[in-house]
């Protein structure tokens, strides 16, 4: 996942927002749609619903980096393929401080899309907040005679249904990909926006060692959560973990004198 970018093919889609080139790649649909068949009582407009919104959520993530890149004077393309999205651009003149907003800038951008959508309903008169993995619903307290409920693997999220077609589920679908999304691109784990981060400031902090350390950061971090997986019998988080745990042991093998690379 986010390692390198394929090859055009003729079912390409392309397009531009705010002039910048996006290229979705076949694989992207298929990947997405394979994640959203989780459960067999899925139904197909289910699925649409799910691929949507995490064409939506991703599109957004990567025109957050896209964005703040051409703030700085970058000239960025998005490409989302697989399992994720890469937004690229040729760097003109280098600074930590640039370099780290446009990696926060991805997440960012998710989060700010889930308040967004977490004010809607709440303007809207539709009670929605969190609670507890098995904490039941007080449907009086909360004032609603039904509930959606979505897991947030950590918590569960909660709203009252706005009955309007397939805006339920897409609200629910939603607000999983950009806060589970946003948060899982945090952690320092190569090649995730995290791993960025943190090997900028291992690097500002010591240029000689900083590299090795943020490696070995992403391969402990990675090889951890993958091991919470496993515990959790979540085989997905943990072939995706331990995938990354593996790539970032492969490049700490192969790391001599290994430069910046610009693509996330
Ligand atoms: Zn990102």
């Amino acid at each position: 996942m986010l390692v390198g970018e394929p090859p055009p093919t003729q079912a390409d889609l392309r397009f531009r927002i705010f002039g910048i080139p996006v290229r979705v790649h076949p694989f992207f649909w298929l990947v997405a749609l394979l994640l959203g068949m989780g459960g067999s009582e899925t139904r197909p407009v289910d699925a649409l619903v799910w691929v949507a919104a995490v064409f939506f959520s991703i599109l957004i993530h990567e025109m957050g980096h896209a964005l703040a890149a051409r703030a700085h004077g970058w000239y960025p393309s998005i490409t989302l393929y697989g399992l994720g999205g890469l937004a690229t651009y040729a760097p003109t003149h280098e600074s930590l401080r640039s370099r780290l907003l446009i990696s926060l800038a991805g997440p960012g951008a998710g989060f700010l899309l889930a308040t967004a959508i977490v004010a809607g309903v709440r303007l809207s008169g539709h009670p929605i907040g969190l609670v507890g993995r098995s904490t039941p619903l007080d449907f009086d307290a909360i004032g609603a005679p039904a509930l959606m409920r979505q897991s947030l693997v950590l918590v569960d999220l909660y709203f009252a249904p706005l009955a309007m077609g397939q805006l339920d589920p897409l609200i629910a679908d939603l607000l999983y990909v950009n806060l589970l999304w946003g948060v899982v691109n945090l952690f320092p784990i190569y090649p995730l926006d995290g791993g960025q981060i943190a090997r900028e400031l291992l690097v500002a902090a010591n240029p000689h060692e900083g590299i090795r350390r943020s490696l070995w950061l992403s391969v402990g971090c990675a090889a951890g959560l993958a091991g919470i997986a496993l515990s959790q019998n979540s085989v997905f988080s943990m072939l995706m973990f331990g995938y990354l745990a593996y790539v970032s042991y492969r490049t700490l093998q192969a790391y001599s004198g290994w430069g910046r690379s610009d693509r996330w």
